[in-house]
């Protein structure tokens, strides 16, 4: 569980926590910041701290919520609810789009509930259901009937049962795997934390699918028939990890395609320049991509700050700036009189690639082109992505032509749609592109995103998360 987890940390670093099962009792470690090192004369105490045979482990970055570090503390997952003689713990990935609707049930359920984030939502619903029905499959069922947003679960009942679960669109990642003696079973929200621990991949959970653990292996039961699978595009252009893998490909395949299909989309940029560069590491299988297909140099003139791990994407706003500028430096005579082109996985607020490029003219490049991966992001995300408003997102008022006015650029090419669709191996209609196309596959987030939209339009100023105003709570009606 340890080393699964750290091996996820990119997925979140503001908290970690770990919870046990052990004789009837839940037993919970959680801090905030990176998982630790962990020191080996350390182990029997945490082993101590944290005994059963069962357990489950969470990294976090806050999508909903407060960000203070007590509010951070206390919306630490894995959570855990009671009622009566039942209890149940998880582990939680995604977002609820409809959680201040849910809040008003639980509410009248549990006496002072105190609800720090969507996953004590999720839990105490589940809890809700469990007792009235007793069954975990009925009461995971009127969870996925309930629910609006993006949720893969790992949980354990009062009884020690582990299991797992997907919202029936399946947008987050979730897998199955077990130890090469057959007597360890796991789930994992990237393949790369069963690589980290020997284990053998067993299957991707479907979209609206409910699996249960026993000594024999996993049990599979479909909870929603004919889900409609949407699984967020962006895991592949920025999230996952390269060497984690999704439908049998390696995250750093598609996104060495992802490359390649740029430099069909833009001869003109790729006939313009002399080399290319990535911003670190997500632009680096792109980049690698560009400079097959193109026979461009691939020059490693921009290098990263090993040891300063947070991720720009998801750090706070008042953070950001200083942390790119330490984290990236260019190496300015490999860059200096050249026409370069630089790949990034996206652009959200533009902040960032801004600062590279201004550290890129500085070192003296003639031309910056930019190559994108993932197409123009205009609109926000209600699953478990950071970025949710449109007033945060440059490109939900603006064009790439006035993107790299804004940013410094000399152009800004983002990969088409359709170009990004064809490199996962999924089709148009397996995969969630709310975000760059406006269409989302839950009903709440579209109303939500419409109706935010009009307004942003109109010139009204959003408040932090669509998701968790008032506005939100009367559109839920
Ligand atoms: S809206 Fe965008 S970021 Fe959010 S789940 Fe969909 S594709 Fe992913």
């Amino acid at each position: 569980m340890y080393w699964g987890l750290r091996a996820q940390n990119h997925r979140g670093h503001q908290s970690h926590g770990f919870l046990t099962y052990h004789s009837g009792q839940f037993h919970i470690h959680k801090d905030l910041d990176l998982v630790p090192k962990l020191k080996t004369s350390a182990i029997p105490e945490w082993l101590q701290r944290l005994p059963g045979y069962v357990g489950i482990g969470n990294v976090r970055y806050t999508t909903s919520g407060k960000c203070d570090d007590a509010a951070l503390l206390r919306g630490t997952q894995p959570v855990t609810a009671s009622k009566g003689d039942l209890k149940l713990a998880l582990s939680f990935n995604g977002n609820i789009a409809n959680a201040l609707q849910l809040r008003k049930e639980i509410d009248q359920h549990f006496s002072g509930f105190v609800c720090t984030c969507d996953s004590d939502i999720v839990c105490h619903k589940l809890l809700l259901e469990l007792a009235k029905s007793k069954d975990l499959a009925t009461a995971v069922n009127a969870c996925m009937q309930s629910l609006d947003g993006a949720f893969s679960v790992a949980g354990i009942t009062g009884n020690g049962d582990f299991f797992a679960f997907k919202d029936p669109h399946g947008i987050k990642p979730l897998c199955a795997g077990h130890s090469p003696d057959g007597a360890t079973f796991a789930f994992s929200s990237e393949t790369v934390s069963l690589d980290m621990n020997g284990f053998i991949r067993d299957f991707e959970l479907e979209p609206g699918e409910l699996v249960t653990v026993s000594e024999n292996g996993f049990e599979r039961t479909q909870i929603v028939k004919n889900p409609r699978e949407a699984f967020c595009a962006f895991e592949f252009a920025y999230f996952a990890r390269p060497d984690s893998r999704f439908n049998g490909k390696y995250v750093y395949e598609i996104r060495e395609d992802f490359g390649r299909n740029l430099v069909r989309e833009f001869p003109e940029i790729v006939k313009d320049a002399d080399v290319i560069l990535s911003v670190p590491e997500t632009g680096d299988d792109p980049a690698m991509g560009v400079h097959e297909a193109s026979g461009l140099r691939w020059e490693r003139a921009s290098r990263r700050h090993r040891y300063v791990t947070e991720r720009a994407f998801i750090l706070l706003n008042n953070e950001r700036f200083s942390t790119i500028d330490r984290k990236v430096n260019i190496l300015g005579s490999k860059v200096n009189g050249k026409r370069v082109i630089i790949t990034e996985d996206s652009i959200v607020r533009g902040d960032t690639t801004k600062i590279i490029i201004e550290k890129l003219r500085r070192a003296g490049a003639k031309k910056v082109y930019m190559f994108v991966t993932f197409p123009c992001i205009i609109g926000p995300c209600f699953y478990g992505i950071d970025m949710s408003t449109y007033g945060q997102l440059i490109g939900s008022n603006h064009n790439a032509e006035e993107i790299a006015k804004i940013i410094g650029a000399d152009a800004v090419c983002y990969q088409s749609i359709q170009g990004l669709v064809q490199a996962t191996g999924l089709t148009q209609e397996q995969l969630c592109l709310g975000c760059i196309t406006g269409k989302y596959p839950t009903p709440m987030a579209q109303k939500l995103a419409d109706e935010m939209r009009r307004k942003f339009l109109g010139g009204y100023k959003e408040k932090d998360r669509i998701y968790e105003t008032d506005e939100a709570a009367t559109q839920a009606k």
